[in-house]
């Protein structure tokens, strides 16, 4: 049995909040129990979004909390030919095809199909499914187009990637208060033809969170609920590309007092906002109901 190994995993587009705390704290607290060990890995592929200073303010904040992880410290940036790779035997076996409709061109095909009654489903977070125009393309003409430099993203061939599969994936699930497993059934089909490959970067959140998973060797992935539907996807991938599959634990989610999700777009407090007001690490930890670990 591998030594259980957790990770927290933040992508720098902002600073830290009382949710991120909270979710970093129980992932060490679990790590703890299990007797293994905790990494953190930087989620940086939103180069649009990214900032070096967020970078550094998720360290600092961390390291305020008294949080220490073992070195070095993944950085998903640094790992792009890797995820490309992945891309590539997903792409050589036809279970992912090249998509380019803008954005607007898919709403358009979504409003045309919905004006004729047709019905819309819809993916866990409310997104239309794509309509699957680029599937239907030839693979001459979206190698032509390729080639041409036509910006594209890549998604996955949903059909026939559960036709892939000898068997239907599956999600080990695990309870952090007796560590009980059990095993439930995935249903990635509800994603449709989800992107697996961005237009700016050669990965997506859904294709480096299940390479990283696996290379780092982590064995339990503690996470909040909002990312609890994407783990069906998760376990179609890892299927997929033959990679192992950690357990899983999706922790309710901290809320603001109005009962929505802490965020900084929504004004949230950062935890340097708290620092700044003189609020203590230990304050945090018993705020967020942890009993000081060290
Ligand atoms: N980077 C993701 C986030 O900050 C978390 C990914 C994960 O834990 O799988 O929401």
């Amino acid at each position: 049995m591998n030594r259980p190994t957790l990770r927290f995993a933040p992508s720098p587009n902002g600073r830290l909040h009382l949710g991120h705390a909270y979710s970093a704290l129980l992932n060490a607290r679990i790590a703890r129990t299990l007797g293994g060990r905790l990494l953190l890995r930087i989620e940086d592929i939103d180069l649009g979004r990214v900032r070096p200073e967020f970078v550094a303010g998720i360290l600092a904040d961390l390291d305020w909390l008294g949080l220490r992880f073992p070195e070095p410290i993944r950085r998903q940036s640094e790992h792009f030919p890797d995820y490309a790779a992945a891309r590539d035997r997903l792409a050589a076996r036809d279970l992912i095809y090249p998509c380019f409709c803008s954005r607007g061109q898919i709403a358009a095909e979504i409003a045309t199909r919905e004006a004729r009654g047709a019905p819309i489903p819809r993916d866990p977070d409310g997104t239309p499914l794509y309509p699957g125009t680029c599937r239907l393309r030839s693979a001459d003409e979206a190698r032509a187009r390729r080639e041409r430099g036509e910006p594209h993203t890549w998604r996955l061939d949903m059909p026939a990637a559960l036709r892939a599969l000898s068997e239907p994936p599956t999600i080990r699930r695990f309870s952090p208060d007796d560590g009980a497993m059990e095993t439930v059934a995935a249903n990635p089909g509800r994603w449709g033809d989800a992107v697996i490959v961005r237009r700016d970067v050669p990965t997506s959140y859904h294709l480096s969170v299940v390479c990283d998973d696996a290379v780092q060797g982590i064995t339990h992935v503690v996470r909040g609920q909002d990312l609890e539907a994407a783990t069906d996807l998760h376990a179609l991938l890892q299927c997929l590309l033959g990679l192992p599959a950690p357990a899983y634990h999706h922790h309710a989610l901290i809320r603001a007092a109005d009962g929505e999700k802490l965020a900084k777009s929504r004004g949230s407090e950062s935890l340097a906002d708290l620092r700044a007001r003189g609020v203590t690490a230990e304050d945090v930890w018993a705020g967020l109901g942890f009993a000081i670990l060290r």
